[in-house]
């Protein structure tokens, strides 16, 4: 993987960077222990062309875990083995306007969206494991593949979340209750916090935005990681449930098809054109990175990215 060193857009980057790095504002967050010990200052960005030209600046090498940033990939997984309406009988598709890890089922008993913990554990259990595979072992092979290369996992993370995440268990109960996780709640859980555990960088997201981004195929290693139709279907829910409870100013003034962590990574898929990564741990009342908010309107408006392109 080659990244470029210079050139128009690298020097939009650093601008970005550099602009924004003084901001101050935000809460790194600290709900799983092990976060808390995040650097406020880190602060990375990456793009990738849909022809797989990289592009970063800052803290581009800056290992974090992926957290909500694994569910649409793994809600493509679901999509690719259980078709739509399969996956849609056991989680909705509606923004919820509520926070990530909040208690909500629809009246149907299923998570609102994906996007949001109750749903996105629901998504790890649709996924089954093989004989010579266990289920986070063929996760962690497919959001690898998106990535194009191998993802390790931070276990201090993993083990962190294992031993307080007792809301995401509360809520993987809820969704049993409702009839719509399959399996054991307890493994699907951890399966769950495993894949929140993988290592990326800004450079890892804006490949794995590039290849939803140029219709599920790897722009760097050609491989076609889904189907066209899957990254159609993944970025549409990612559009209207990808942002926490601020979708619809997302929206607004950013346009993008994007989704944000805990641990302060954005993922943005612009169609056709670019992915980009965001790394910035300070976060805002919604749970979105304040910089990587602040990065991506800028880049949406440099470079014309809205979905909603007027001619
Ligand atoms: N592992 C975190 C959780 O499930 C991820 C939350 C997030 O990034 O929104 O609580």
């Amino acid at each position: 993987r080659t990244t470029e060193e210079t050139g128009p857009v690298v020097a939009v980057l650093e601008r970005i960077c550099e602009e924004l790095a003084p901001r101050r504002e935000g809460q790194v967050s600290d709900f799983i222990p092990e976060l808390a010990g995040a650097d406020p200052n880190a602060f990375g960005l990456a793009a990738v062309s849909a022809h797989g030209r990289c592009y970063s600046a800052g803290d581009d090498e800056a290992a974090f875990t992926v957290q909500s940033v694994s569910k649409p990939f793994v809600y493509a997984m679901a999509l690719e083995e259980r078709g739509l309406d399969d996956v849609h009988a056991h989680v909705g598709a509606e923004p919820s306007g509520e926070p990530f890890n909040a208690i909500s089922l629809d009246e149907q008993g299923r998570p609102e969206n994906p996007m949001i913990n109750a749903g996105a554990i629901v998504t790890t259990s649709l996924i089954r494991g093989e004989e010579s595979r266990s289920r986070f072992e063929r996760i962690r092979a497919v959001l690898s593949s998106f990535a194009g290369r191998h993802l390790s996992m931070d276990e201090d993370s993993y083990r962190s979340e294992a031993g307080t995440g007792h809301r995401n268990r509360a809520l993987g109960y809820l969704s049993m209750a409702g009839g719509v996780l399959e399996g054991s709640v307890e493994e699907a859980v951890l399966d769950y916090f495993r894949q929140c555990a993988l290592n990326v960088t800004v450079v890892d997201l804006a490949v794995m935005a590039a290849t939803l981004a140029s219709g599920g195929v790897n722009p760097l290693t050609g491989e076609r990681v889904i189907s066209r139709r899957t990254a159609r279907h993944t970025l549409s829910v990612m559009t209207s449930c990808g942002m926490y409870d601020r979708a619809g100013e997302w929206a607004l003034r950013v346009g993008i098809p994007a989704k944000s962590g805990v641990s302060g990574g954005i993922l943005a898929a612009a169609p056709g054109s670019f992915g980009v990564g965001v790394f910035s741990p300070p976060l805002d009342h919604a749970g979105n990175s304040v910089r990587g908010v602040a990065a991506l309107e800028q880049l949406s408006e440099n470079y014309d990215l809205h979905m909603l392109r007027i001619p």
